[in-house]
């Protein structure tokens, strides 16, 4: 079944390594006959920084809360144009990529403000007024796939398990589990094209055609096995129950074997 996929990307050249993966993304889920939309960021000039004129009409003119003032916007259709723009492609997507290149172990900056400004209480936090009550598996964005897909600067050896810099499915946990994950989105496993600092044609070649392969199954490849905050692992919706991962701490906890 044709479906929507909406990719979101970060680079302002278009002859950048980062944009030939939209490209080769664009054509492999169009020849799918799935409708692509895309947003690019830098070629929207997208405003990165969340600040006070995110909120043209403040319920409370001497303090500034962000979560408020995004819960009444949101909820009043208050925001800005851009925001209300991208929230509509989210919400008409089956699938989002995001596509950009790993600066300082996270996303660019401009990505980083897209999902500050876009992602808004009552939509992908504080969905239906509840508080934490849906989040991690459950939320406004919920029944989307979401996947990442990265060039890398460093060599993959870097990246592997015992690798100087840790393994980066690890290093992105705070996006693909803490922004993703958290609104209800099922996350696929990260794309990564290492090395890009010294990449071989024939090197490019091989990612692309292994992209394509990724993409291919974008609708059937399983997600990474997070945890669901309401299946049952987490009781009072805070803490692992001690029988689940016994013994075991940090961010591996949170990831069905
Ligand atoms: C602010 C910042 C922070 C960074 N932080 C990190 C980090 O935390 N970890 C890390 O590992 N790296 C890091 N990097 C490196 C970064 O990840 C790479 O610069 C990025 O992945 C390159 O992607 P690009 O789309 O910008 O590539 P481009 O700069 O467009 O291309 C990369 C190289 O590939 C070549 N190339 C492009 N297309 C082809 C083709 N078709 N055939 C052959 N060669 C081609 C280009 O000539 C160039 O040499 C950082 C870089 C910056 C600027």
């Amino acid at each position: 079944m044709n479906k929507n996929v909406l990719i979101v990307y970060a680079h302002p050249d278009p002859r950048s390594l980062t944009r030939q993966f939209v490209d080769v993304a664009v054509q492999t889920l169009g020849n799918k006959g799935h409708e692509v939309i895309l947003s690019d960021l830098y070629g929207m000039d997208w405003k990165a920084v969340f600040d006070e004129h995110d909120f043209p009409a403040r319920t409370d003119p001497e303090r500034l809360s962000f979560v408020a003032e995004s819960g009444n916007a949101y909820s009043t259709g208050r925001q800005t144009p851009d925001v209300m723009a991208e929230q509509q492609k989210l919400l008409a997507a089956d699938a989002v990529i995001f596509q950009f290149p790993l600066w300082w172990f996270g996303m660019p900056a401009i990505l980083k403000g897209w999902v500050d400004r876009v992602f808004a209480y009552g939509l992908a936090y504080g969905y239906k007024g509840e508080g934490n009550r849906y989040r991690y598996g459950d939320g406004g964005l919920k029944g989307k796939r979401a996947m990442l897909s990265l060039t890398v600067g460093g060599p993959a050896q870097d990246y592997s398990p015992r690798g100087i810099n840790g393994p980066l499915e690890q290093l992105l946990f705070p996006i693909t589990h803490g922004t993703f994950f958290f609104p209800g989105m099922t996350v696929l496993p990260t794309f990564a094209v290492y090395g890009t600092g010294r990449i071989t044609e024939e090197e490019v070649e091989r990612a692309k055609t292994a992209w394509r392969s990724r993409l291919e199954r974008l609708f059937e490849e399983e997600p990474i096995p997070f945890r669901h905050q309401n299946g049952g692992d987490y009781p009072d919706s805070h803490m692992l129950a001690d029988h689940v991962a016994a013994g075991q701490t940090g961010i591996m906890a949170h990831i069905k074997e």
